[in-house]
Protein backbone atom coordinates (compact mmCIF):
# COMPACT_ATOMS: atom_id res chain seq x y z
CA UNK A 1 0.00 0.00 0.00
CA UNK A 2 1.32 3.52 -1.00
CA UNK A 3 2.34 5.75 1.85
CA UNK A 4 1.47 9.60 2.63
CA UNK A 5 2.69 11.84 5.05
CA UNK A 6 0.14 13.75 6.65
CA UNK A 7 1.75 17.09 6.42
CA UNK A 8 1.85 16.64 2.63
CA UNK A 9 -2.12 16.24 2.65
CA UNK A 10 -2.39 19.30 4.96
CA UNK A 11 0.23 20.98 2.17
CA UNK A 12 -2.36 20.20 -0.80
CA UNK A 13 -5.85 21.01 1.23
CA UNK A 14 -3.99 24.91 1.75
CA UNK A 15 -2.73 24.95 -1.42
CA UNK A 16 -5.93 23.90 -3.25
CA UNK A 17 -7.90 26.46 -0.56
CA UNK A 18 -6.04 29.23 -1.70
CA UNK A 19 -6.25 28.32 -5.45
CA UNK A 20 -10.34 27.95 -5.10
CA UNK A 21 -12.50 28.54 -7.03
CA UNK A 22 -10.33 27.42 -9.33
CA UNK A 23 -8.18 23.88 -9.16
CA UNK A 24 -4.97 23.43 -8.61
CA UNK A 25 -2.80 20.82 -9.66
CA UNK A 26 0.15 19.02 -8.86
CA UNK A 27 2.57 16.02 -8.75
CA UNK A 28 3.97 13.97 -6.25
CA UNK A 29 7.10 12.43 -6.24
CA UNK A 30 8.65 10.21 -3.14
CA UNK A 31 10.85 6.77 -2.61
CA UNK A 32 9.25 4.35 -5.01
CA UNK A 33 10.77 1.63 -3.23
CA UNK A 34 9.31 2.47 -0.03
CA UNK A 35 5.94 3.41 -1.44
CA UNK A 36 5.89 7.00 -0.11
CA UNK A 37 4.93 10.20 -1.14
CA UNK A 38 6.58 12.61 0.57
CA UNK A 39 7.39 15.52 -2.26
CA UNK A 40 5.34 18.46 -3.89
CA UNK A 41 6.94 18.86 -7.17
CA UNK A 42 5.33 21.67 -8.80
CA UNK A 43 5.09 22.58 -12.81
CA UNK A 44 3.91 25.57 -14.59
CA UNK A 45 -0.02 25.00 -14.58
CA UNK A 46 -3.03 26.62 -16.29
CA UNK A 47 -5.73 26.42 -13.34
CA UNK A 48 -9.53 27.09 -13.91
CA UNK A 49 -12.67 26.68 -12.67
CA UNK A 50 -13.40 23.17 -14.22
CA UNK A 51 -9.92 21.93 -15.25
CA UNK A 52 -6.29 22.65 -14.66
CA UNK A 53 -3.75 21.68 -17.21
CA UNK A 54 0.26 21.66 -17.67
CA UNK A 55 2.42 21.45 -20.40
CA UNK A 56 3.24 18.09 -21.16
CA UNK A 57 7.07 18.52 -22.26
CA UNK A 58 7.70 20.70 -19.01
CA UNK A 59 7.27 17.03 -17.19
CA UNK A 60 10.20 15.45 -16.53
CA UNK A 61 11.02 12.38 -17.84
CA UNK A 62 12.95 10.92 -15.48
CA UNK A 63 10.68 8.44 -13.28
CA UNK A 64 10.76 11.26 -9.90
CA UNK A 65 7.27 11.71 -10.49
CA UNK A 66 5.10 9.14 -8.91
CA UNK A 67 1.82 10.77 -8.83
CA UNK A 68 -0.74 13.65 -9.14
CA UNK A 69 -2.94 15.65 -7.38
CA UNK A 70 -5.74 18.09 -8.01
CA UNK A 71 -8.94 19.51 -6.44
CA UNK A 72 -12.42 19.45 -7.51
CA UNK A 73 -13.39 22.83 -6.03
CA UNK A 74 -17.14 21.79 -5.95
CA UNK A 75 -18.64 18.83 -6.78
CA UNK A 76 -17.20 15.18 -5.26
CA UNK A 77 -14.01 13.63 -5.86
CA UNK A 78 -14.78 11.52 -8.52
CA UNK A 79 -12.50 11.59 -11.96
CA UNK A 80 -13.42 12.82 -15.09
CA UNK A 81 -12.53 11.20 -18.22
CA UNK A 82 -9.79 13.92 -19.06
CA UNK A 83 -8.26 12.51 -15.02
CA UNK A 84 -8.43 9.49 -16.06
CA UNK A 85 -6.67 9.73 -19.41
CA UNK A 86 -4.01 11.43 -17.25
CA UNK A 87 -4.30 8.55 -14.21
CA UNK A 88 -2.94 6.18 -17.12
CA UNK A 89 0.15 7.68 -16.75
CA UNK A 90 0.74 7.81 -13.01
CA UNK A 91 0.78 5.17 -10.09
CA UNK A 92 -1.30 7.28 -7.79
CA UNK A 93 -3.36 9.81 -8.13
CA UNK A 94 -5.46 11.95 -5.76
CA UNK A 95 -8.37 13.91 -5.95
CA UNK A 96 -9.55 15.92 -3.63
CA UNK A 97 -13.13 17.67 -3.20
CA UNK A 98 -12.92 20.87 -1.32
CA UNK A 99 -16.84 20.92 -0.94
CA UNK A 100 -16.50 17.96 0.89
CA UNK A 101 -12.85 17.97 2.15
CA UNK A 102 -12.11 14.32 0.93
CA UNK A 103 -9.04 12.62 -1.13
CA UNK A 104 -9.67 10.05 -2.96
CA UNK A 105 -6.85 8.37 -4.13
CA UNK A 106 -7.03 6.42 -7.59
CA UNK A 107 -4.31 3.33 -9.65
CA UNK A 108 -3.64 3.73 -12.97
CA UNK A 109 -7.29 2.28 -14.39
CA UNK A 110 -9.09 5.18 -12.08
CA UNK A 111 -9.56 2.07 -9.70
CA UNK A 112 -9.77 3.54 -6.17
CA UNK A 113 -6.29 3.00 -4.26
CA UNK A 114 -6.58 2.83 -0.04
CA UNK A 115 -3.34 5.08 0.78
CA UNK A 116 -1.97 4.74 4.00
CA UNK A 117 -1.45 7.88 6.16
CA UNK A 118 1.59 8.39 8.20
CA UNK A 119 3.51 11.08 10.40
ZN1 LIG B 1 -10.61 16.22 -11.97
Amino acid sequence: MWKIKKGLLETLLESSQRYYPDEFMCFLGGKRKEKLLDEIVMLPTINGKNFASFQQNLVPIDDSIIGTFHSHPTGPANPSSADKKLFQKYEVNFILSLSGQVFRAFDRNGKELLVELIE
